[in-house]
């Protein structure tokens, strides 16, 4: 397919997910659980896990910002679902890749499916914190926080940074 053509598709994908974001609600059963935020750009969001086994049976996510971010949260929450802990986090570590542009053949890998049009996002340096944020907050959340005293995560602090509480 022709870039242009890619790019059209790819841009759907993220006004879709934009317009109707999945898994977008509170979760009540949660087992552990970030919040996100993101100054630059005002993007702030919740992801909600549930871990059972070392399986995310559930996720979801709830917050405000740009059409970028919710749209990789949206993804995100349909890319994660069903996945052990290991293969989520291994995800995580290849969407870095995907939106920072650092391995430019994510773009065309299948196993991506339809997180491939977070690749675009790597033109833009403003816009690479936007993608990552909810993925930031699903790893922290991932690692151990817990549902009271959630982690916050921001793009302007240290990855692992806890709130002050
Ligand atoms: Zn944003």
């Amino acid at each position: 397919m022709a870039d242009a053509a890619l790019d059209a598709l790819y841009q759907e994908v993220i006004l879709d997910h934009n317009r109707r974001p999945r898994n977008f609600h509170p979760m009540e059963h949660a087992t552990c659980s970030a919040d996100g935020k993101n100054p630059n750009c005002g993007d702030q969001l919740t992801i909600w896990l549930r871990v059972e086994d070392e399986v995310v049976t559930d996720i979801s996510f709830q917050g405000v910002g740009c059409a970028i971010s919710k749209a990789s949260a949206s993804l995100m929450t349909q890319a994660i679902k069903g996945k052990t802990r290991g293969d989520a986090t291994a995800l995580y570590e290849k969407v870095h890749k995907l939106v920072t542009g650092e391995n430019p053949a994510l773009a065309t890998d299948k196993e991506l499916g339809a997180l491939r049009a977070l690749a675009g996002v790597s033109r833009f340096p403003m816009r690479v914190k936007c993608a990552s944020l909810s993925w930031h907050a699903m790893k922290a959340a991932l690692d151990g926080a817990a549902v009271h005293g959630a982690a916050v995560v921001s793009t302007e602090g240290p990855e692992d940074a806890r709130s002050a509480s």
